[in-house]
């Protein structure tokens, strides 16, 4: 026996979330964005799924890169925010991990540092977020220290991020794409701007370097339709099973708080996950689950190890009998809207409690 709470993750869909991200920036490489535990899905299990497929990967700090390369990861690995001190330089160089710069004092770091083996950096540009990056007015000076550095391998990238590549009626990324294209046409640099909405939804955006995170896991950034999004492949399958059901007469209330009330005689079922499995404390009445091919509503509060579900519509549903909380039929998305955050958030909040299965190898 063992608790029925599982995420499944699908080799296969993944290769073909990766391969529509190479596939749209047909002159552009692609970084896989695998920083926090591969947002949730587990950073070694998608490295490995991935190993024959991504050229790079991306992280945002040396621990994360350490683990992957003690794990058997080959490729060179990006910390997006750079090195903290001057030791995480060394092993970069040593390690080929790659290091955005972000500031003037890495890149002093840099110059500075005293490497048997030439680290690859890229410089981060602010071109508008206000998050990192050197300053537009200083990026000619950091980068043409930088590409004539003994310490740096040829031909650094030169690197912006978007803040508001999910909203198609904003500007800001056609400004911040001109801005950047402008800076790296002063040195001839090649570019780095385009994460998963910027590469789905504006193909101006795209550039040498593409660096997808979101997207390789299979669900849209976008909270309207969008033709590339909806060629995606949800990733993970977070599954468990019905433990408990119970009739109860209309007027009584299910749950800590006593927050829904039985409007009719009604069936419910529990389920064996809950806020300690990933799944979202803030979803309220009415969130849908999967089960028997058809959704039914969450009923009462989510607690920590359970949910319990109205099951009165569906017909036969007994203990055992196998849900899906997301996947192939709700995505984490849609169950992000109604716990009012993000699919990022609810995918990278998965704890270790809940067992990682890669299947479709
Ligand atoms: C996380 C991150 C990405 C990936 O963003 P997605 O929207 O998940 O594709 C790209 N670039 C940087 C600098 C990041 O921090």
């Amino acid at each position: 026996m063992a608790r029925p709470t599982k995420a499944l993750i699908d080799a296969q869909a993944l290769r073909h979330n990766l391969q529509l991200a190479q596939t749209l920036s047909a002159n552009g490489r692609c970084v896989a964005i695998i920083k926090a535990n591969a947002y949730g899905h587990g950073a070694t299990l998608v490295a490995k799924a991935l190993a024959n497929d991504a050229e790079v990967f991306g992280v945002a700090c040396i621990e994360e890169a350490l683990a992957l390369r003690n794990s058997g990861i080959a490729q060179p690995i990006l910390l997006l925010e750079g090195a903290f001190s001057s030791d995480e330089i060394l092993i970069a160089s040593q390690q080929n991990f790659w290091l955005m710069a972000c500031n003037t004092e890495q890149v002093d770091a840099i110059l500075h540092a005293t490497l048997a083996v030439k680290v690859t950096v890229w410089l981060k540009v602010d071109t508008g977020m206000h998050r990192l990056g050197v300053a537009m007015k200083d990026m000619k000076d950091c980068y043409l220290q930088l590409k004539n550095s003994a310490n740096v391998v040829d031909n650094p990238v030169i690197a912006s991020h978007l803040s508001s590549a999910d909203d198609f009626d904003n500007d800001q990324t056609t400004i911040q794409t001109e801005r950047l294209t402008a800076l790296a046409a002063e040195v001839n640099a090649p570019i780095s701007l385009a994460n998963t909405p910027a590469l789905l939804g504006w193909p101006q955006t795209r550039g040498d370097w593409n660096r997808p995170g979101f997207m390789l896991y299979g669900n849209s950034p976008f909270t309207v339709a969008n033709d590339q999004a909806a060629k995606l492949k949800p990733v993970m399958s977070l599954l468990s099973r019905v433990i408990d059901m119970h009739r109860i007469p209309a007027g009584d209330s299910v749950g800590y708080g006593q927050a829904w009330t039985a409007q009719r005689e009604s069936l419910i079922a529990t389920i064996a996950v809950g806020y300690g499995d990933g799944y979202p404390r803030a979803c309220g009445n009415g969130t849908p689950v999967w089960i028997k091919g058809s959704r039914a509503p969450l009923v009462g509060r989510v607690s920590m190890d359970m949910i319990t579900v109205d099951v009165t519509d569906i017909a036969d549903v007994v203990i055992g009998d196998e849900v899906e909380l997301w996947g192939g039929n709700i995505t984490a998305t849609e169950i992000a809207e109604h716990a009012s955050t993000i699919g990022y958030e609810v995918l990278t909040r998965m704890p270790a409690r809940t067992p990682r299965y890669l299947i479709n190898t």
